[in-house]
């Protein structure tokens, strides 16, 4: 896709980590970069790597993904014996990857006929009318609104995110409308919240590479556990055990504290008897003197 914004082909950040690289196609004239976990490559080769489709003899014209009219980018096999981007996988919520882990080959068949029927707005916007029916459709993630858009279309527009699913290991992957997306950036301060996490994730994917899966959750289920979502949960946890120990370190200081107030206490109290019965005490022997 080089039109597209800079970066990895699927998340579309430029940045690399040493637990989870940029890794760079070196076919002839395919311009695919991808982070490992982007594209599910288990083992980055130390000598030349290849993307799927420049792996594969299929002539290139051949090739195109059957999600979205865009042909350049990161693609793998469906199940079927086609093509389809890595990132239309990810966005259009019923496509799943057979093998989370390698996310090949991607499975197309519960996706409902009824994205294949909706036309790209983004496509009409740039007169492209006779691409704007093809492939599939995602809408817009604002309850309500029912513009709907391909994959590749978003991401060029830069109209991708990556939400916080209903739980908290999850991420959603989601795009809005131009007009959606303009309206949440207003109402983020700073633009943090969803377009942070969005550039944040990636970083440590492979520290628990067992874990890193794209699995879905129920079917029924809007959150879409597809892909790379437990560095949030890394995160998520780091926080959370700082909160504790800073909580219990609280409460074991106030239970030092609540303890040395009770044992000052009583020894006031055992003092203040000891004086009160001793000073009785001599009033006593002073009466009956
Ligand atoms: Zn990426
Ligand atoms: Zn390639
Ligand atoms: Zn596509
Ligand atoms: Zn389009
Ligand atoms: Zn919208």
């Amino acid at each position: 896709m080089r039109e597209m914004v800079g970066g990895c082909c699927v998340c579309s950040d430029e940045r690399g980590w040493a637990e989870n690289p940029l890794v760079y196609c070196d076919g002839h004239g395919c311009s695919v970069a991808v982070h490992q976990a982007c594209y599910g490559i288990v083992q980055v080769p130390t000598g030349p790597w290849f993307c799927r489709k420049c792996e594969s003899q299929e002539r290139a014209a051949r090739v195109r993904c059957e999600l979205c009219p865009h042909k350049d980018g990161a693609l793998k096999r469906t199940d079927s014996g086609g093509w389809a981007h890595v990132v239309c996988a990810l966005y259009i919520p019923e496509v799943q990857f057979a093998n989370v882990l390698t996310m090949e080959p991607i499975v197309l068949q519960y996706v409902p006929h009824d994205r294949y029927i909706k036309t790209c707005y983004i496509c009409e916007d740039h007169g492209r009318e006779s691409k704007a029916a093809c492939g599939a459709c995602m809408t817009c993630n604002r309850q309500g609104c029912r513009q709907a858009f391909h994959v590749t279309c978003a991401q060029m527009a830069g109209l991708l995110c990556e939400e916080e699913g209903p739980e908290a290991d999850n991420v959603k992957y989601c795009g809005y409308c131009k007009h959606h997306y303009i309206k949440m950036c207003d109402s983020l301060p700073l633009l943090g919240g969803v377009l942070q996490q969005r550039k944040m994730r990636s970083s440590g994917e492979n520290t628990e590479r067992g874990s890193f899966g794209h699995s879905r959750g129920g079917s029924t289920s809007p959150a879409q556990d597809k892909h790379g979502s437990h560095h949030h949960r890394l995160r998520k946890v780091s926080v959370l055990c700082i909160v504790v120990y800073i909580l219990s370190l609280h409460l074991t200081i106030a239970w030092c504290g609540l303890y040395w107030c009770i044992c000052m206490n009583a020894q006031i109290l055992s003092l203040s008897l000891r004086f009160h019965s001793e000073s009785q005490g001599q009033g006593e022997a002073k009466g009956e003197a």
